[in-house]
């Protein structure tokens, strides 16, 4: 789960990372409120969406010449300018794709007057199992060019658990960022308060792009948090942080129904139970020519209350042109699921051709119960006759 940069920077400030003063908005009045209770002379009006790239992004309503999504302000005129320029606008940047992103909040902040700007994220590395702390001096707007054309400009340390954070590892923030004196103990407290974040709320990735130098001190500019979802039972009051307009209908309506569902650019629907089968079931499409719509996963216990849901969450995605449907009967039977597919397919008023193909406990009152649906459901005997069968199903259509 993601949250907005303000949300972050909230967070953070309570584990202790310094962060100007700043406040949410919602409406045009509420940002020029915000800024009016803070000290000026410089503000910045920054669009809340949960997608970098902000600052060179472009706003589709506005022209190629208007400018981004983070801008500074020197008076409350040009506060409010900015928030009537943004809200209910929609922000393309490279990582919103080209749809881009409608901008419904705002955060105003104190402007300062940087110096120089670095790049500090904390994530966790798979390869080392560790969380790695990845620094560079080369912070700002640019970092992934940075990480293609200079990669030795960007240094990786991980922490070992058994240990936890140490004073060699702030200095040795520091010094990657090149800093000395008192800029480099602040360098090592931000990067303890950061690690202490990262721990405390089960973070999958804390980037502070750019933690910079301003007026002497340093100061965390933006600050991207994403969380580990399965760890957030733990947390519920990170739980309301969650800004459901940010995430995709879809994929929002499968949580609901506790279904792992995500969505990829081909034209078969997969519906299976298990990650690995369905995994499996992705790359025979593959294999046989076609690609998937995408990822299902409806879990062991596939009941007929989920395969409708899966059902209908497949078929809400217009780019759909066939369902394979591949579930093995283990904690449930082959017959139930074939009710379940039967009565789901009927409330659905399936529109495309589908595939299924059971095996399991009960297999044989499974595939009974599919031939006298009366639906036009074309049974398959392995996972191989299957993705033959809906990709023939599919192009036999045009
Ligand atoms: P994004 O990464 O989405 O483009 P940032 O928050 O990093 O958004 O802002 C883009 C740039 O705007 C920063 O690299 C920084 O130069 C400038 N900036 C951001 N916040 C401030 C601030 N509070 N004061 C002055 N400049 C800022
Ligand atoms: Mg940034």
């Amino acid at each position: 789960m993601n949250i907005h940069e303000y949300q972050a920077k909230e967070l953070l400030a309570k584990f202790g990372a310094p962060v100007p003063a700043g406040f949410a908005a919602l409406s045009v009045e509420e940002a020029v409120e915000a800024a009016r209770k803070l000290p000026g002379p410089l503000y910045v009006v920054k669009a809340q969406i949960h997608a970098g790239g902000r600052g060179k992004g472009k706003f589709k309503e506005l022209g190629p010449d208007a400018r981004g999504g983070v801008r500074l302000a020197r008076t409350l005129d040009e506060v409010e300018a900015a928030a009537k320029d943004m809200l209910g606008n929609t922000l393309v940047t490279v990582q919103t794709g080209p749809a881009g992103k409608q901008v419904n909040r705002l955060y105003v902040t104190d402007g300062v007057d940087i110096d120089k700007e670095f790049y500090l994220a904390l994530l966790v590395d798979r390869g080392t199992g560790r969380i790695a702390i990845v620094a560079s001096t080369e912070g700002g707007m640019d970092i992934e060019t940075v990480a293609h054309d200079t990669p030795e400009k960007i240094h990786t340390i991980t922490i070992d658990p058994a240990t936890g954070i140490q004073p060699h590892h702030g200095r040795r923030v520091a010094a990657a960022l090149g800093l000395s004196g008192d800029l480099a103990k602040q360098a090592a407290q931000v990067t303890g308060a950061l690690y202490k974040a990262f721990l405390g709320t089960d973070a999958s990735q804390i980037e502070i792009n750019p933690l910079a130098i301003a007026g002497g001190k340093i100061q965390v500019l933006d600050a991207k948090v994403g969380f580990d979802g399965n760890a957030l039972f733990r947390h519920p009051d990170l739980m309301e942080l969650r800004d459901e307009t940010e995430e995709d209908p879809a994929e929002l309506e499968a949580s609901k129904y506790d279904l792992a569902y995500i969505k990829l650019d081909g034209d078969i629907g997969c519906m299976v139970n298990g990650a690995g089968l369905a995994m499996a079931t992705m790359d025979i499409i593959k294999l046989n020519g076609m690609f998937p719509a995408n990822f299902l996963d409806v879990g062991g216990g596939a009941s007929k209350e989920k395969v409708t849901a899966a059902f209908k969450i497949i078929l809400s995605d217009p780019a759909v042109k066939g369902i394979l449907v591949n579930i093995f009967g283990g904690i449930m039977r082959c017959d139930i699921i074939a009710e379940g597919i039967v009565a789901a397919a009927k409330e659905v008023n399936l529109s495309v051709p589908l595939v299924v193909r059971l095996e399991g406990t009960n297999v044989q009152q499974g595939k009974d119960i599919l031939a006298s649906s009366g639906l036009a459901i074309v049974p398959a005997d392995d996972l191989g006759d299957a993705a033959k069968k809906i990709v023939a199903e599919v192009k036999a259509l045009g």
